[in-house]
């Protein structure tokens, strides 16, 4: 039996960043994923937030290197309206910029960063049993591609195997969200006319009709990230075919006519369905959750990858003081701490859907310091306290809309 102070489970950027965390502390530590990299994820455009992860980990050279599409901000197109939110101008001190980045090439500059700090990684080695002690140590057991298994024995599990779910799924931990389920059509694109419309250094989102927008995520290589996010209902006046369904939608809007229409794929067009999941509790005996297994909300605002680095980071920390015989108070340093993003970034989804965020991102006169304010948030600076469109997210939001509201109306009277 392989033995180990702490078994990653999953090699995307939560499982990376714990890796690298916890080899850093001075701890062995080991990565099992199921896949061979480079693998197709959908998550690409970051948030600046990620930046500061990236930059403990000691990932940020090796990230630098490759040369990714620096991002500068949102911008959010309904029509003739543009709301664009630059980083620059944000309320938090941090990070103001990231990267637009293709994950496959992405997640796999981490794993290898993690493999060249002399932590051993095995690609297309996945987790199939866990068996915890009374001590919290566990044996886990992974099947490798020729069908053999092996037993790793750990003092404590960081599961970070994403859309996997390993540990909730195997613990029966997983809780329906309270998020309507969507789904999104999506595929690469040479997006050849780009400089004709906008510049590439955002993501674009455009509102595509009530409850249904789009993403743009343009990458340096001249390929741009194209998806489009909608209810099932809405998606069901469609065509079967995915293709066909693809080039529909794209003519069904004069600016992504006139862009993509005639773009050649890079791939076919995908679907993904009903990823919105969560699980009763993001810690356990000998385990933590990180990344996307805790929780993952909507694509709307790009909180993924934010959400897989922070979380993991954070958990790494807590890890390696439990590890080393200190006191961990998991549920109030850990999910706490995670939730009360994720609750954020929930008001923000929700805010998105039922039209609250229309009303406000696209206003006749913004407030200058409210911008500012919002814009840390999508920024992913979700736990600065000083800011009251974090502090009191939900009536914040409301407030706001509903003043905008009678302002708008009084102008027009
Ligand atoms: P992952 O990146 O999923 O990595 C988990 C790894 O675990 C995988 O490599 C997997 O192979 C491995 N694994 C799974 N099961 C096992 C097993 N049994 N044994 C071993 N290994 C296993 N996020 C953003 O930040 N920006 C975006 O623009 C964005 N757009 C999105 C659009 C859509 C439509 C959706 C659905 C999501 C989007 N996301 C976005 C979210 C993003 O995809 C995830 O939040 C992010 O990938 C989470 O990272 P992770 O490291 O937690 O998991």
């Amino acid at each position: 039996m392989i033995e180990t102070d702490v078994l990653v489970i999953g090699a995307g950027p939560a499982g990376s960043i714990a890796a690298s965390m916890i080899h850093q502390a001075g701890l062995k530590v080991r990565v099992v994923e199921r896949e061979r990299f480079p693998r197709f994820v959908i998550g690409e455009s970051l948030l600046p937030r990620c930046m500061e992860v990236l930059e403990d980990a000691g990932f940020l050279e090796a990230l630098k290197a490759k040369n990714f599409q620096e991002k500068f901000g949102a911008k959010f197109l309904k029509g003739d309206a543009v709301s664009d939110f630059n980083f620059t101008e944000q309320f938090t001190k941090g990070w103001n910029w990231t990267w637009q980045v293709p994950r496959a090439e992405f997640d796999q500059t981490l794993a290898q960063e993690v493999q060249r700090m002399g932590v051993p990684l095995d690609f297309e080695t996945t987790v199939t049993d866990i068996k915890f002690s009374d001590d919290e140590s566990s044996v886990t057991t992974v099947q490798r591609k020729d069908g053999t298994q092996e037993q790793i024995g750990a003092r404590f599990i960081v599961d970070a195997s994403g859309y996997g779910r390993v540990i909730p799924r195997l613990f029966n931990l997983d809780k329906p969200s309270n998020l309507d389920p969507r789904k999104a059509v999506f595929a690469h694109v040479k997006d050849t006319r780009r400089m004709d419309f906008d510049e590439p250094n955002r993501i674009i989102v455009v509102l595509y009709a009530p409850g249904v927008w789009v993403w743009i995520i343009p990458f340096s290589s001249g390929v741009t990230s194209l998806g489009f996010v909608g209810s099932f209902g809405f998606f069901s006046q469609f065509d079967d075919d995915l293709a066909h369904q693809y080039e529909t939608l794209i003519n069904g809007h004069p600016y992504l006519k006139q862009r993509f229409g005639d773009a050649p794929r890079v791939f076919e067009p995908r679907k993904l369905e009903a990823w919105s999941a969560t699980t009763d509790s993001f810690f356990g005996k000998g385990f933590v959750l990180t990344g996307n297994v805790t929780e993952f909300l909507d694509p709307i605002f790009s909180s993924g990858v934010m959400f897989a680095t922070v979380s993991s980071h954070l958990a790494s920390k807590l890890v390696v003081k439990k590890l080393r015989g200190e006191a961990v108070n998991w549920e109030q340093d850990y999910t706490r701490v995670i939730q009360q993003g994720v609750d954020t970034f929930r008001t923000y989804v929700m805010g998105w859907y039922d039209g609250t965020l229309e009303k406000i991102f696209f206003a006749k006169n913004p407030d200058a310091e409210i911008k500012r304010q919002i814009c840390s948030v999508l920024a992913g600076y979700v736990w600065d306290q000083q800011n009251p469109y974090v502090r009191e997210h939900e009536r914040a939001l409301k407030r706001l809309a509903r003043l905008i509201e009678v302002q708008e109306k009084i102008q027009t009277h």
